[in-house]
């Protein structure tokens, strides 16, 4: 039984890493959640995912949840069941994983690369309003790193301009924004259970809306546009008495998934706190190296990533530090390299303002080792690392 006990050396072929720069937290009883998940009649689609979707409704404090197989499908059939597509331009963060754009090119629209604020790598308010054109539908605000976007004013933004907006919650599972839940505030909220999030179901997604047709959409588009859940066509005689009316896709999140999922979530709040803990330690020690800027933060992120910027004064440059660290068995990151340096996106992505805070921070940004199970010891030689030139 090998595999199974494959370490993140084994699985990156790299001998060398000391620390990583991630590490799920699974439990024993998320174990035995998944084994007993097996035994489901249905395996997909069923009464598991069900009592996931409506523990994450109660969880989130929204009206409407839809489990799919993973965030980039979340954010296709949000932008679908909107009726987003062809000659229209939707907004988003040029600071951001290249699925929130890909997610808009598979629906025929374009997106229109915006700028981020230069504190917080959120979505910029001003770079939105000046990238409106008369073809802009929609906006997807990112919450990044795990830290809510100026809702307010976004909202504001898209009252004026009849904007849809979606809002990719992929790295802020359990962030609030006035007291609220993101992803409650616009008309979708896509969240991902990709293994690095903050809960995973290996893949995995969900859609939050208050919008019955949005939801309703949404579950018939996910299993091949078929009118009636599995559950629906097994318990009422005729399994195949059934319409379509428009192709579908198959993004279904299985019960083995959101057998995980439910035993994930019962830890949410605690796995949080582990890595607010173990940002604020980073935070008490490298706010007096000079030449770095460590990030802002408030109690109610999701503490999903650590970017601390490398500035001037520090002497060195971002990608020797990476080398450096990576010398050391420090494994590190970058998040992200912004879409406006991909090929597709040079092709088929619009961009009508100034990106200039996401250039400059795309030079000084580094993410470093962040997980729940972190130890002292271990963030103790990142910080070292970092500290000594
Ligand atoms: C991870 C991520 C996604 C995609 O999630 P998947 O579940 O892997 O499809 C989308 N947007 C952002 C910002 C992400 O970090």
């Amino acid at each position: 039984m090998k595999v199974l006990s494959l370490t993140a050396r084994d699985a990156f072929n790299d001998n060398t890493i000391k620390v990583p720069f991630f590490s799920q937290d699974i439990t024993n009883e998320d174990k035995k959640a998944v084994i007993s998940a097996l035994a489901s009649p249905l395996l997909t689609d069923g009464p598991i995912l069900r009592k996931f979707e409506n523990d994450f409704r109660v969880f989130t404090g929204s009206k409407y949840t839809v489990g799919v197989s993973n965030a980039t499908a979340a954010l296709h059939l949000s932008l679908k069941a909107l009726g987003i597509g062809k000659n229209d331009e939707v907004l988003i963060p040029d600071m951001t994983f290249v699925a929130t754009a890909s997610a808009v090119l598979l629906t025929g629209a374009t997106p229109v690369l915006v700028d981020v604020n230069d504190d917080d790598l959120n979505i910029s308010v001003k770079s939105i309003e000046n990238s409106l054109t008369s073809k802009t539908k929609a906006v997807i605000p990112v919450h990044f790193a795990g830290r809510a976007c100026n809702m307010k004013k976004i909202m504001e933004i898209a009252r004026k301009n009849n904007l849809r907006v979606i809002e990719d919650c992929a790295h802020a599972i359990g962030a609030k924004y006035d007291g609220k839940h993101v992803g409650t505030f616009g008309d979708a909220g896509c969240f991902s259970f990709y293994p690095t999030k903050n809960i995973t179901t290996i893949e995995g997604g969900m859609v939050i809306t208050k919008s019955k047709t949005i939801a309703d959409h949404i579950r018939t588009a996910r299993n091949h546009g078929i009118t009636k859940s599995l559950t629906q066509r097994y318990s009422h005689g005729r399994p195949w008495d059934y319409d379509v009316t428009e192709p579908g896709y198959n993004y279904r999140l299985d019960e083995i998934r959101a057998a995980l999922g439910i035993s994930q979530l019962k830890r949410i709040n605690i796995l949080n706190q582990m890595r607010s803990k173990a940002c604020e330690y980073y935070n008490s020690k490298l706010k007096t190296v000079k030449g770095i800027k460590i990030p802002i933060s408030d109690k109610a992120d999701a503490y999903h990533l650590y970017v601390i910027r490398i500035k001037n004064e520090y002497g060195v440059k971002r990608d020797q530090l990476f080398e450096k660290l990576l010398k050391n068995g420090i494994r590190t990151s970058v998040h992200y390299k912004p879409l406006h340096e991909f090929t597709v996106f040079k092709k088929r992505a619009k961009i009508y303002d100034k990106l200039d805070n996401s250039k400059q921070a795309y030079k000084e940004i580094i993410s470093l080792p962040l997980y729940t199970r972190i130890s002292r010891d271990i963030q103790d030689k990142v910080i070292a690392a970092i500290a000594k030139q």
